[in-house]
């Protein structure tokens, strides 16, 4: 039987590791959904136009560890305020929820307009402060040439253009369960995660 769980909420907040956990944990499927704005904000910046771009995706586009970069994240949050951007994506993201394994997708509107209906909502966030500085370490670690301010200030650009969009602003699902992991450990905020999942399978 089908069993979706919607995980939203601001970058770096620890969404992609819980997801990936919980994923590996219950044997579910996992889509991280900003990939797909990703890979089109990566195909803007090699001149394409968005809304071509977003129609033409295909699954090897999602697979470039490139798209990690803060410029790609950047150009992902502004194609996707286009409200045919998003819609080009949807079908996509509602198929992949439908497996009979389970599935588990993450980003800023699962719970909202992709997956209103998940079994489960989890709403994961942190201060921006504590956000950026795991940013900052993640790229720093990985040898982007980063600094703490100019990640700072990536964050809150991304959440202010995210969460002011008029078409599927980042924002918790009423019946979302809200996860703050700015004092948790990973490995606190992932038993959260798979506690409220039990309880509702359970
Ligand atoms: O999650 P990630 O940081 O990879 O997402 C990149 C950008 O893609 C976000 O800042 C957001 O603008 C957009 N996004 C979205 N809806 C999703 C997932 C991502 O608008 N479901």
């Amino acid at each position: 039987m089908e069993f979706t769980v919607a995980i939203d909420g601001p970058a770096a907040a620890g969404k992609g590791t819980i997801s990936k956990a919980v994923a590996a944990h219950f044997g579910f499927a996992h889509l991280d959904t900003g990939l797909l704005y990703r890979a089109v904000g990566a195909k803007v910046l090699d001149g394409v136009e968005p809304i071509e771009a977003a129609r033409n995706l295909t699954p090897s586009d999602l697979e470039s560890e490139a798209l990690r970069t803060s410029d790609i994240a950047q150009a992902a949050s502004k194609v996707a305020v286009i409200s045919e951007v998003r819609a080009a994506l949807v079908a996509f993201q509602r198929t992949f929820a439908q497996q009979d394994t389970g599935a588990v997708l993450d980003g800023r509107d699962i719970g909202t307009v992709i997956c209103p209906d998940a079994a489960v909502k989890l709403y994961v966030t942190a201060s921006p402060e504590c956000r950026a500085e795991r940013r900052y370490l993640e790229l720093s670690a990985k040898g982007h040439d980063v600094t703490r301010d100019g990640v700072l200030a990536d964050v809150k650009a991304r959440d202010a253009r995210d969460s002011g969009r008029a078409e599927a602003p980042m924002r918790p699902a009423e019946d979302a369960i809200l996860i703050d992991t700015s004092d948790m450990t990973i490995e606190e905020a992932v038993a959260r995660a798979i506690e409220a999942i039990e309880a509702v399978r359970a």
